[in-house]
């Protein structure tokens, strides 16, 4: 088997598209590209948190110093 191309559902009429694509070869239908998700979708409660206790620990030694 070679390897698995991402594919996605176009919403409009079904068909399998590739995940890159950004208008469906079928239909036509405008497809937004998952890449173009917002990085911080991707994180974890755990990892915002932890971004945001970084955050704040940069703040405080920026002031304590
Ligand atoms: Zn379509």
């Amino acid at each position: 088997m070679p390897r698995t191309e991402q594919t996605k559902i176009c919403p409009a009429c079904g068909a399998t598209v590739p995940e890159a694509a950004t208008q469906c070869p079928a239909c036509g239908e405008p497809l937004a590209p998952v890449e173009k998700r917002a990085w911080y979708k991707t994180l974890t409660p755990t990892e915002i948190f932890l971004l945001i206790l970084g955050s704040i620990m940069l703040m405080i030694g920026l002031v304590a110093v």
